[in-house]
């Protein structure tokens, strides 16, 4: 199996720290490298069973105001061509208007979008259950998975889910 996977969400939430931990030493890490005009390959992981290709999303980090249509339109087609979605958010932080623009973008997507909770290391087990119900009531999910990128907590989980939809 393999596919492209597009890891999205505001800045600062660990989107790179995930990659690097994923990745490691395993692969070159090939972000300098245009695949195509609009989607720039970060890296690729080798498994037993999957091939998983990460791409970054031009445009889609940046706060709506600063977006044309155009970038809009190469955005969404990107989210339309791969695999999985996963949209990063900081468990520390209630959801904001980034979020809620990178949500809106992904409104009508057939792709499937993973809701991924990161930096569980930095709250009480007790806060998780508040933090998913609100992004819940925001997008219907295929799927809610708590990680930390830095510590490395159910990273194994998530990849093995990914596999699943490829
Ligand atoms: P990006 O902008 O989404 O690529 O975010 P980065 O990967 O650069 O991470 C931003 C900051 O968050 C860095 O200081 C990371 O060390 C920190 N960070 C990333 N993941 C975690 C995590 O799971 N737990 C904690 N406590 N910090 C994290
Ligand atoms: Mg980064």
């Amino acid at each position: 199996k393999s596919g492209f996977i597009s890891i999205i969400g505001r800045p600062n939430v660990g989107k790179s720290t995930f990659l690097n931990r994923v990745i490691g030493q395993k692969i070159a890490i090939m972000s300098d490298k245009p695949q195509t005009t609009r989607n720039k390959i970060q890296g690729v992981l080798t498994r037993e069973q999957s091939q998983m290709v990460f791409i970054d999303t031009p445009g889609i980090h940046k706060p709506k105001h600063k977006l044309g249509e155009f970038m809009i339109k190469v955005s969404k087609n990107t989210l339309r061509e791969v695999d999985v979605i996963m949209f990063m958010v900081n468990a520390e932080q209630a959801i904001g208007k980034g979020d809620e623009f990178i949500l809106e973008l992904l409104e009508g997507t057939k792709t499937p979008v993973f809701l991924v909770i990161n930096k569980i290391d930095q709250i009480h087990p007790d806060e998780l259950i508040g933090i998913i119900e609100s992004y819940k009531g925001k997008f219907n999910f295929s799927e809610i998975i708590p990680i930390s990128a830095l510590e490395g907590n159910n990273i194994d989980n998530l990849l093995a889910t990914i596999e699943n939809y490829l």
